[in-house]
């Protein structure tokens, strides 16, 4: 029987690296029967509203969703579809891996970054809150719970104990956000007495940043609130080949959505350059989550072999290909 999951292609580059994703999910020899939800900049303009109920409905329908990015506007318009995505299915858990692709070639290619970042996807700063105090002075609040924060911290040692991860960092601002970080970081203590075989540190934000540059290697696992969570996961991105190469899932109790780090990257959209292996990577996640552990590997080993090659890469690795002609190669190899 095949699998019914959602494709939001998105927009963008979203289309082009969904559709050399879904090609090589077809590859693989995994039945998928796709429900494609179109949603975009512009289809939200016109709905008025930030998450257009079809989008909702078919998620809730299938509990999976596989996604490409989604344009928010800067500095006013909609707010993002993505978070609120997120919020409306409650996937609290975003979980991205950050690892050295073989072959790669990049800043840190002699040492071996492995790491799981995992950030609270529903509240902090994300709240939505914001409002105009008197003229030019806004307040944005960052609301943490308690609740949200043992969520997460409960879902990175469970995730770490499952997988023989060895050591979570909990990254925080405390020093200066004494109360809602405060209570992110004692939240995090609480979990951690619970997992002894699991070591456990913490690391101011900015502190974090500096010793990701300069010894990535010693991290395991990153457990963030949502704001530095998102930064982070940017910084380590570029530390392991940029945007174009880091996965992403969010996780909630009963729906799952994956996507890249990746945004819509206007620059580039239409060119047929995007690098697709961000949203592959993604759907290997989805492949593990659905049970399909062969074709998740047999996946993994052909993006692997197709980055030792080095002949089809895309412009963001230095390579000349784009992106139908690496996803191509990928195939070859599976
Ligand atoms: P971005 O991630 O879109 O792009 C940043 C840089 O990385 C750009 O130079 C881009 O060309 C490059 N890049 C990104 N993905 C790439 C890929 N697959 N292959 C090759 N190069 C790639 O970030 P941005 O420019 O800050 O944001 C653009 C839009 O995307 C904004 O509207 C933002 O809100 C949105 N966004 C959406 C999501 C999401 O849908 N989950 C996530 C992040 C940003």
């Amino acid at each position: 029987m095949a699998y019914k999951i959602t494709l939001i292609p998105g927009d963008g580059i979203g289309p082009e690296v969904a559709d050399a994703t879904v090609r090589v999910l077809e590859a693989t020899g995994v039945a998928i029967d796709w429900e494609k939800v179109e949603l975009s900049a512009s289809i939200i303009e016109k709905s008025g509203t930030s998450l257009p109920p079809h989008v909702l409905e078919s998620i809730e329908r299938t509990g999976i969703a596989l996604k490409g990015p989604v344009t928010t506007p800067i500095a006013g318009g909609f707010k993002s579809v993505n978070v609120a995505i997120r919020k409306q299915l409650d996937l609290f858990a975003n979980v991205r891996p950050v690892f050295t692709l073989p072959g790669l070639k990049t800043r840190f290619q002699d040492v071996n970054i492995d790491m799981v970042i995992f950030r609270e996807n529903t509240e902090d700063l994300y709240s939505g809150l914001e409002h105009e105090v008197v003229k030019d002075v806004v307040e944005s609040l960052k609301i943490i719970t308690r609740y949200a924060s043992i969520r997460i911290a409960r879902y990175a040692f469970e995730y770490s104990k499952k997988n023989g991860r060895r050591k979570i960092t909990a990254v925080h601002k405390a020093n200066i956000m004494k109360l809602s970080d405060g209570l992110f970081i004692r939240c995090c203590r609480e979990i951690a007495t619970e997992y002894p075989e699991i070591a456990y540190n913490e690391l101011i934000v900015d502190n974090a940043s500096m010793q990701l540059v300069m010894r990535p290697e010693t991290f395991d696992v990153l457990l963030l609130p949502n704001l530095y969570g998102d930064i982070v996961s940017d910084l380590a991105a570029g530390l392991v080949g940029g945007l174009g190469v880091v996965p992403g899932a969010n996780m909630g109790e009963n729906h799952a959505v994956f996507e890249a780090v990746h945004g819509s990257a206007p620059d580039i959209a239409g060119h047929g350059i995007a690098n697709p292996t961000a949203l592959m990577s993604s759907s290997i996640l989805m492949l593990r989550h659905l049970g399909e552990g062969a074709a998740a590997d047999r996946l993994q080993r052909a993006l692997a072999k197709t980055f030792r090659e080095g002949t089809h890469l895309t412009r963001d690795l230095g390579g000349s290909c784009g992106t139908n002609d690496f996803t191509d190669s990928v195939i070859h190899n599976l």
